[in-house]
């Protein structure tokens, strides 16, 4: 079932012109990975052509959606979750990814990109408990800058006495 959830006027991405263009959204399925999803996916609707099309940002939106789905469906953390994990430290992407021993970008790309990996994703989970976040920065001490590390550590333990 199509259900149009707005309508905006702009240059239609299909026809050229400047028309009024329905936003429409329903259920379609994408192969991600392994493993075919169900999905939100959001459309434009251009009357003049006839046809539904995506602009590229809302290619991103329903690609986001679909993996986040393809996330619940594995069991794995959404990319709201590990920023939130990420963020509980105070920590960068970049910082985040020296924490654990990932390529620089590796965070980044989680949040925005890819799925991790169900060994990663344990990784991230385990970096909740901050004996583990504290073991991690330890052995990756000198990925930091000394007075930064010194900081993180602060933080870490910190929640320690929560
Ligand atoms: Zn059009």
């Amino acid at each position: 079932m199509k259900k149009e959830i707005k309508r905006i006027t702009c240059m239609c991405g299909l026809c050229g012109k400047t028309h009024d263009i329905p936003v429409l959204q329903y259920e379609d399925n994408m192969q991600i990975k392994d493993k075919e999803v169900w999905y939100l996916k959001t459309v434009y609707y251009c009357k003049n052509m006839d046809e539904e099309y995506c602009p590229e940002e809302i290619m991103d939106e329903n690609l986001m959606s679909a993996r986040e789905a393809y996330r619940r469906e594995k069991g794995l953390l959404s990319a709201k979750s590990i920023q939130h994990i990420r963020e509980k430290y105070g920590l960068s992407q970049e910082e985040y990814d020296k924490l654990l021993g990932f390529e620089d970008g590796t965070t980044k790309k989680w949040e925005t990109r890819t799925v991790q990996l169900p060994d990663q994703d344990e990784m991230i989970r385990n970096s909740w408990d901050n004996r583990y976040a504290k073991k991690m920065l330890e052995e990756h001490k000198e990925a930091f800058d000394p007075a930064r590390y010194e900081k993180i550590m602060e933080d870490v333990k910190k929640e320690d006495l929560l």
